[in-house]
Formats: C-alpha cells, structure tokens, sequence
C-alpha cells in the first residue's frame, strides 16, 4: 500500500524559514517568556491581514475566549454563534457562562445565514455578540452579516481559524468584525504546531487581551492582581515558527486553490456530487476542499473506500445544536447546515500531495461509482 494521505498536515517552508526564527531565539536564549518573534509575528500578521493591532496567543479558542470578554459578554449573555462549525468556536461562551443561540447556514456560502440571523434578532433583542465562521476557507457574505449586526449594534467577532488567506471582496477575512481570530494548530493553512492570533482594530482592546493573557499582572513591582488572568499568551520559540510560515502562506493557499481546481475537474460529472459552493466576491483560501453527494453513493461509502486506500478524509462538521453539550440551547433556521452535515465529505487537500497522490484519490472515489 502506498504512503498515506493526511487531510492537511503540517508543512514548512523548503527554505527553512522557521528553523531560521527558531534559532535566533535559541542563540539568544530567548526561549521564554516573550521576545523579538512574538513581537515581530504580531506585526507581520497585522500587516498581512490588514488590521491594526494583533495578540499572538496559544491557540486560537484562547483568542475567540478573550474576544468574547473584550466584548464585555458575561454571565448570562446571549451570543449568535454560527451552528456548522468545530466545538471550538462555541466551547468559550461557555466559560464565560454566557448562553449560546445557534444560527443555521445557507447553502450560498454554508456559513451563517443572514435570514436567520435577522429571525435570530427577532427572537432575542438582547444580544451581546455574534459568532461568524468562515469554513473551510470559504467566506460568510460579510456585507450583510456585518449590516444586520451593526442595526442592532452587536459586536461581531469572525472565527476565521480556519480561512487566513482568504479574502471577501478583496478584503482579508477576520478583518469585517470588530474582533478576528485566525489558528495556527497543526491542521490549519499554517501551523505553528498550535497557537492562535487575535487581531482588531481597537489596539487598546487587543492591549487588554495581550493583559488578560499574561495572567492580568498589573503595572506593580511586586505580583498584583485586581483581575482574572489567564495564562495564554504564544511562546517566543512557537512565534518563530509563525514567522517563517507567515512568508510562505501565498504558496500555502496557490496549492490549496490548485488541488481544490483539480478534484473540481475530475469529479464534478459524477451523479449526485455538488462541490462547495464558489461565490464571485470570495477568493477563499481552499483550506480543505469539500463537496456533498447524494443519491445511490453516500458519503461514509466515499470515507470507507478512501480509507481502505490509507487516505485521510472526514464528515463536515456535525452542528452544534446536534451535540449532546450544547442540545439544550436554542437554534434559529430550517436545518441546512443538518443537511450539510448529512451529506458532506472533506477531501484530503494536504498541501504536499503530488498530482500521483490527487490521481489515488480521483480513482478510489470515481471506484465508488462504478461499483
Ligand atoms: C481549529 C479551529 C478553531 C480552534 O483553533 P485552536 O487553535 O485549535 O484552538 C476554532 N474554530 C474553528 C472553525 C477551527 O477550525
């Protein structure tokens, strides 16, 4: 059997960019706590994305945590979170004893729907945040969600974890709300084995989060506390690898554009198949190119046959409203992101796979139709 294929694993620059980065924090014994890649990565990455101020943390749901709590949401608060997406987007309204309401998607770009967004606000006037996904790299329409929010003057924060390098109108995702948050775990477009930035143009705000995250140590000699901290600020080691994939990311997303292009050819004329969709004002990033089939050939035959060829692929993710953890709370829609879920399959879309290894799994599933 040949070598596996990875959904999307970890892959670092040819030219060693990030040994690099990670070198000069051992030379100059700058390991712990902060140091000249934290800084520099927060920069790098604000400038990237085009906003003002960034605060490099240990993974993105710590970033979507203290984005909830520099929107002042508490005990008690309602919060839209968007339904279809990972646990990790609505895992910290929890911890912030706040209650999620969840919003279904729509089949024009499978993030949230502004329609039950509006039904939403109908339902619950008081509203503290909004939880926007962009999945897969593709982006939510940021237009209206960002109309809708700003007529009930809500803050909006963007879990765009998983789509830095995509860009909504030639503007970068994460970059719409007054909160955004990007991942850098080990999956993700870029990874620094795990981390998370939250960025924002309110520099004061992302100046209390950098405080928060620091365990809210205040300017004293001495240890003073007049808060709650956290310990979740991003490691200078950890930052270094951020740095040096931070230069390769345009060849991350050409590639991902690339293999998502190339199943799109091979596999859109088999009978039931439907790719994810392609808006005209989206240049999404392709972090993982999806599709959803229905029919005679389900989408566990797919996973099953792929599988049993050593190659990596998954569900889309199964909504929120359907977990066991979060049944009891409200949801807002008519079930599109159930039918996403029931019918969708996530592709292998590692960024190292050969036109050989795009053929392997061509073949398999193409396989699944002729039986
Ligand atoms: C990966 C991911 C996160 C969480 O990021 P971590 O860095 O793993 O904490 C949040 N939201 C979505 C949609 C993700 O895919």
């Amino acid at each position: 059997m040949s070598g596996r294929i990875f959904l999307s694993s970890p892959h670092m620059s040819d030219e060693g960019y990030e040994q690099q980065y990670v070198k000069e924090a051992f030379d100059t014994n700058w390991i712990a706590p902060l140091g000249t890649n934290v800084n520099e990565f927060e920069k790098e990455l604000a400038a990237k994305v085009g906003s003002k101020a960034a605060a490099a943390l240990t993974s993105g749901t710590a970033a979507i945590h203290l984005a909830l709590k520099a929107a002042g949401v508490g005990e008690g608060d309602i919060v839209f979170c968007q339904s279809l997406t990972f646990s990790a987007t609505a895992n910290p309204i929890m911890y912030e004893k706040a209650k999620p309401v969840f919003i279904d998607s729509d089949y024009q770009t499978w993030n949230m729907c502004p329609e039950a967004l509006e039904v939403a606000f109908k339902k619950y006037p008081k509203v503290k945040a909004v939880i926007v996904v962009h999945l897969y790299g593709l982006s939510a329409d940021m237009d209206r969600i960002m109309e809708i929010c700003s007529k009930h003057n809500v803050i909006v924060i963007e879990d765009a974890a998983e789509s830095l390098g995509t860009h909504y109108k030639g503007q970068q995702t994460g970059t719409f709300g007054h909160y955004g948050i990007y991942s850098f775990n080990g999956n993700k477009i870029i990874t620094t084995s795990g981390g998370g930035m939250l960025v924002s143009n309110d520099e004061e705000k992302v100046a209390k989060a950098r405080f928060w995250a620091t365990q809210s140590r205040d300017n004293a000699k001495h240890y003073q506390h007049s808060e709650v901290g956290y310990n979740y600020r991003m490691s200078n080691v950890v930052a270094g690898i951020g740095r040096g994939q931070l230069k390769i990311l345009d060849d991350r997303v050409a590639k991902k554009n690339y293999i998502y292009e190339y199943y799109k050819r091979e596999l859109s004329g088999l009978e039931g198949i439907e790719f994810m969709p392609n808006n005209e004002w989206d240049a999404p990033n392709y972090w993982l190119s999806a599709l959803t089939v229905k029919g005679k050939v389900k989408p566990l035959d797919i996973m099953l046959a792929l599988e049993a060829g050593n190659i990596e692929s998954r569900p889309v993710w199964k909504p929120m409203h359907m977990q066991p953890v979060f049944e009891c709370y409200d949801f807002v829609g008519d079930g599109v992101c159930e039918e996403l879920f029931n019918t969708g399959i996530c592709l292998p879309s590692d960024s190292k796979m050969t036109n050989y290894d795009l053929t392997r799994v061509i073949e398999i599933i193409k396989g699944v139709w002729e039986k």
